[in-house]
């Protein structure tokens, strides 16, 4: 598989560091607020890309933090916990908030057919760890403490900017509120790894630490948390472009600086969802949900097509119009999988040849507009109903638009509707005398028939499922 990695800038052969596994990590919801479908876009072609390395014949372990302590309102340091923020605006406690948002996030996902990963740990569960990481980058001379918080000190690194191809622009999110200098710090890069002041007093969840009583910075909960349940080496970190920047590169910084060697491979950065007013973001206030979507009587499977349909280094362009051409993508897809009529068997090579064609597109720096086209193929293929099926069964592992659920649906729907419609015998006597006149090749006296009931005021539409009739 090819693979884009920002930190070489380069597209690159993806060769994992171990054989028997693949070791991902994905920076995790901050739970303070819904998801928005930008976040969402994100963890789809996350998602996408862990059932991408599967279907190459990859075992992925894959890990995802809750960031539920320590993600500031400014990626400056200087901001209030998001997290205390969402508690105050809801009048509900910290823990309570991270409860309901999480809880809220996998639902979304299970909407969007997001995989849960293998592991999902809350950022207050390893407190313990990140101490220790702490710890050690004291005793090493890469970090200081100063007015009581702890700092990584970026003048100990030999190079620090490691993402610099994205603009301006792309940063905008990552550093939401306004910023305001911290003193303390030593150089204008440098980082809280733990905080014990702040002028937000009122911080809900503290630990005790040798530095004294406080809580964790958002970067260090990503390095301990990757580190403690895949150990010293990551084959791909994952996020939005948006965390490249400080937050990546900070990750990087002390992750390196405490074991003394490269720490992750490839770093996959996936782009914004746009507005026409510029980017999603939860703090700007008003964003889309899925539950919001789903309430205007939108199938989030239409969503999750639209994500598919595009790169996932290009930003995206969210409107309703683009959203209702999804729609309709969709549907037509589903009809045309649903007028498929199984049972006539497998051809394996045409099998094979279709599933090749989908990998080539996956491998492919994860094209999944190619691959989406490939199912397209597969319904245009000369071959068996069975193949088709075969094939579109075998790259929903990856698509997971619930590609031949939903046509099973369909068809379902279709012959429920058929079940209710009206009956009348002599009307069905003389559909069934056209169609034994049709076996006979008889096409005059068929043509006859249909005219007959014409004239009695009846149209009739020949389909796969036989011929149907209605009053006009
Ligand atoms: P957060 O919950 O704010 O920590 O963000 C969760 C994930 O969504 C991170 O990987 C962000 O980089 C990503 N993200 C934030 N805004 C957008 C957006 N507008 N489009 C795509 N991804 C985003
Ligand atoms: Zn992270």
């Amino acid at each position: 598989m090819y693979l884009y990695n920002s930190a070489s800038r380069k597209r690159e052969l993806f060769t994992p560091n171990h054989e028997d596994v693949v070791k991902m990590y994905t920076c995790g919801p901050t739970v303070y607020h819904y998801a928005h479908i930008g976040n969402l876009r994100t963890y789809i072609m996350e998602d996408v890309l862990e059932k991408a390395l599967r279907y190459s014949g990859y075992n992925v372990k894959r890990v995802m933090n809750i960031t539920d302590v320590g993600h500031l309102a400014s990626d400056a340091d200087t901001g209030e916990d998001k997290m205390l923020k969402g508690a105050k605006r809801e009048n509900k406690s910290v823990m309570d908030i991270a409860k309901f948002y999480t809880d809220a996030f996998f639902a979304d996902c299970a909407k969007l057919n997001i995989k849960i990963p293998d592991v999902v740990e809350p950022a207050t569960n390893c407190i313990a760890e990140y101490i220790h990481i702490v710890e050690t980058l004291l005793e090493k001379g890469s970090a200081y403490l100063a007015g009581g918080n702890v700092y990584f000190d970026t003048s100990t690194l030999e190079k620090y900017y490691i993402f610099n191809d994205h603009n301006e622009e792309d940063l905008a999110v990552g550093v939401r509120d306004s910023v305001e200098e911290d003193a303390n710090k030593r150089n204008k890069n440098d980082f809280v790894l733990w905080f014990t002041k702040s002028k937000f007093e009122d911080q809900a969840l503290k630990w005790d630490s040798p530095w004294g009583v406080g809580y964790p910075g958002w970067h260090i909960e990503c390095s301990g948390i990757s580190m403690k349940h895949l150990g010293d080496d990551l084959d791909i970190h994952c996020g939005g472009i948006d965390n490249a920047f400080p937050h990546h590169t900070n990750e990087i910084a002390q992750s390196e600086s405490f074991l003394g060697h490269k720490w992750c491979n490839y770093w996959f950065h996936v782009h914004h969802l746009n507005t026409d007013t510029g980017k999603m973001s939860k703090s700007k206030g008003e964003f889309l949900t899925v539950s919001l979507l789903e309430s205007k009587g939108y199938d989030p499977m239409a969503y999750r097509l639209f994500c598919l349909q595009s790169h996932y280094r290009r930003n995206l362009v969210f409107s309703w119009e683009n959203l209702d051409n999804a729609v309709v993508a969709y549907d037509k897809l589903i009809a045309r999988i649903a007028a498929l009529v199984p049972g006539d068997g497998v051809d394996e090579a045409a099998l094979a040849s279709l599933k090749e064609r989908f990998a080539e597109a996956l491998n492919n720096d994860l094209n999944t507009a190619v691959a989406v086209t490939a199912v397209y193929d597969a319904l245009k293929a000369r071959t068996t109903a069975d193949t088709k099926l075969a094939a579109l069964a075998s790259f929903d592992t990856v698509l997971s638009l619930n590609l031949l659920s939903a046509a099973e649906k369909k068809r379902a729907d279709a012959a429920a509707a058929t079940a209710a419609e009206e009956t009348d015998p002599v009307i069905d006597g003389l559909i069934a005398q056209r169609k034994e006149a049709k076996k006979a090749k008889n096409f005059a006296e068929a043509d006859r028939i249909r005219d007959e009931l014409k004239a009695m005021g009846i149209e009739i539409t020949d389909t796969p499922q036989g011929t149907k009739w209605k009053r006009i």
